[in-house]
């Protein structure tokens, strides 16, 4: 449980040190069982240690540590109780958090979107963590595995930290894509259709390494 710790901990620092949260902005979990480690509230991600650890169960009752749980635990345990998710990245990155003011759905402009699970919803604004942002959330996220929050940020989960981490990059490099392609004055981006959209994801599926012939 100490690793899990350690690696949300270190998951967290990159989201201040690569740009995606400014301050005590965001949060981070990752289940292990039927535990979830979530990030302190309120808490600079330099001041965690190991002391600093904060464990509650689907319910959302603390079973380890002393400080409170991220605001957002609604969210993440909506994520949790949802879908097979085994971590979940909440950050205000800029370029997202300007998007998810703009339109309803991230318009496909990259192939990167099939990654998402699809084009990517804004689910309505509500007050940051109440029940309502989390019923707003796990709705713009059926089908897909991110979304963004109008007016606030983003949300990503994966199978592990890195997965979650690296759509959420993902999800913040599309919006930026998008902002800089469509104030360019009197055009208008192409869009990636839906056919390609579910070829790509195809592809996707024998992307990479694959684990060597035994
Ligand atoms: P916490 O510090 O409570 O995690 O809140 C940060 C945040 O991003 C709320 O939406
Ligand atoms: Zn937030």
């Amino acid at each position: 449980m100490l690793g899990a710790w350690r690696e949300l901990v270190h998951t967290a620092r990159r989201t201040t040190a690569e740009g995606l949260v400014v301050g005590t902005s965001g949060n981070l979990s990752v289940r292990v069982g039927d535990t979830v480690l979530v990030t302190p509230s309120g808490l600079s991600y330099e001041r965690l240690g190991d002391a600093e650890w904060c464990a509650v169960d689907l319910e959302g009752r603390r079973t380890a540590g002393s400080l409170s749980p991220t605001s957002e635990l609604p969210m993440h345990l909506a994520v949790y109780r949802h879908t097979g998710a085994r971590a979940v990245v909440h950050t205000h990155a800029v370029h997202a958090t300007a998007v998810s003011t703009l339109v309803r759905e991230v318009p496909a402009v990259h192939y990167i979107t099939a990654e998402l699970g699809g084009p990517v919803r804004v689910a309505p604004y509500a007050t940051f963590g109440s029940d309502e942002l989390a019923a707003h959330m796990l709705t713009a996220l059926d089908g897909r595995n991110a979304c963004l929050l109008q007016n606030h940020g983003t949300v990503a989960y994966g199978e592990n930290l890195v997965q979650a981490y690296d759509r959420t990059a993902q999800l913040e490099w599309m919006c930026r894509v998008w902002l800089a392609a469509s104030s360019v004055p009197g055009r208008t981006p192409s869009l990636i259709p839906d056919d390609e959209l579910a070829r790509v994801e195809e592809k996707f599926r024998g992307y990479g390494q694959r684990p060597a012939a035994q």
